[in-house]
């Protein structure tokens, strides 16, 4: 008997889908999921947090109707398939795959998933939208580890199709191919991916990213030529600066000192310019201000 078969479970098709946390990713999960055809519960931890999150779905969705990328009837038909809630119980009941996208802090995605195995179906499958840190240690809080899998998706997921999928080792290969049937179904680009840190994204965005910052703290050139230069020059759609002011330079710090302490290389050591943007709150686009101003 292959060996393989002592982990395999039977994972029910996924039909609805709990995504926890609505900031940056977790509004874009729930839109792809939805678009996809799954019925959705969004969590998050006050209502306001989940109104603002819908409003940039429906938003975003428009943009995509005035681009004629969405007819109207889909984007009506997403839009029924979502609804909010503030109970976490609510939130994964009669779910068969539950997405966190709660902030870049192992021990908060450890507590996260310890509560969730209480609390949902045996058969649930949960997944993390973790940038960077281990599915490894983040299972470990579960009583069902072969039911965790890493969905890494990218901002903003309605536009940008990559998936990282992640096995801890521990994954079921059911479990995976269940959740690769749903990346299927929501048009990702998928790759399959080592649980090691940073994945094969992160690990390589990021370094651009920190050494970008270590060139303006020089005084090399301004973040907007530094940006230019990797446009032109690169062919990247958008200048490291830009893309950390996007995702926000809070987790982009949380990510780069997890690459530095787990990697033991200094090229992941977050430079003070990181630290004393984010001391200040300028997060980048959702605060308003970061390498760029976002107000104007
Ligand atoms: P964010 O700060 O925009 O949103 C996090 C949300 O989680 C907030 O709305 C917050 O209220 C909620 N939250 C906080 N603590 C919680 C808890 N204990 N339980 C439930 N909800 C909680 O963060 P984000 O940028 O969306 O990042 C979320 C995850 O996605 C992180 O792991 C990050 O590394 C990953 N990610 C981010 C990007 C990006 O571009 N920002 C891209 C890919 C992956």
């Amino acid at each position: 008997m292959d060996h393989l078969n002592l982990f395999r479970e039977h994972f029910p098709e996924v039909k609805a889908v709990g995504v926890i946390g609505s900031g940056i990713m977790g509004h874009g999960i729930a839109h792809v999921a939805a678009a996809a055809g799954y019925t959705v519960t969004l969590f998050d931890l006050e209502a306001a947090l989940l109104d603002r999150a819908l409003a940039q779905i429906r938003k975003n969705l428009e943009v995509g109707v005035e681009k004629g990328k969405v007819s109207n009837a889909d984007m009506q038909a997403t839009l029924s398939r979502i609804s909010t809630s503030t109970s976490l119980k609510e939130t994964v009941d009669q779910k068969e795959l539950v997405i966190e996208a709660i902030p870049e802090k192992l021990p908060l995605k450890i507590e996260l998933f310890g509560k969730l195995s209480g609390i949902v179906n045996d058969d649930t499958i949960l997944a993390s939208n973790t940038s960077s840190l281990s599915i490894g240690a983040i299972a470990s809080a579960s009583s069902r580890p072969e039911r965790i899998v890493g969905m890494h998706f990218f901002n903003p997921p309605h536009i940008l199709k990559l998936l990282e999928l992640v096995s801890s080792g521990r994954t079921s290969p059911d479990a995976l191919a269940s959740v690769k049937k749903v990346a299927e179904k929501m048009q990702r680009e998928i790759v399959v991916v080592k649980d090691s840190p940073g994945f094969a994204t992160s690990r390589l965005g990021v370094l651009l990213g920190l050494e970008a910052m270590r060139m303006v703290e020089e005084g090399v050139a301004s973040a907007e030529d530094i940006d230019k230069a990797m446009v032109h020059g690169y062919k990247h759609p958008m200048g490291p600066l830009r893309l950390s002011d996007l995702i926000g330079l809070d987790t982009r710090l949380e990510i780069a000192e997890y690459l530095h302490r787990e990697l033991k290389s200094d090229a992941f050591k977050p430079p003070l310019i990181l630290r004393e943007k984010v001391r200040i709150k300028h997060l980048g686009q959702k605060s308003g201000q970061g390498f760029y101003e976002w107000n104007k």
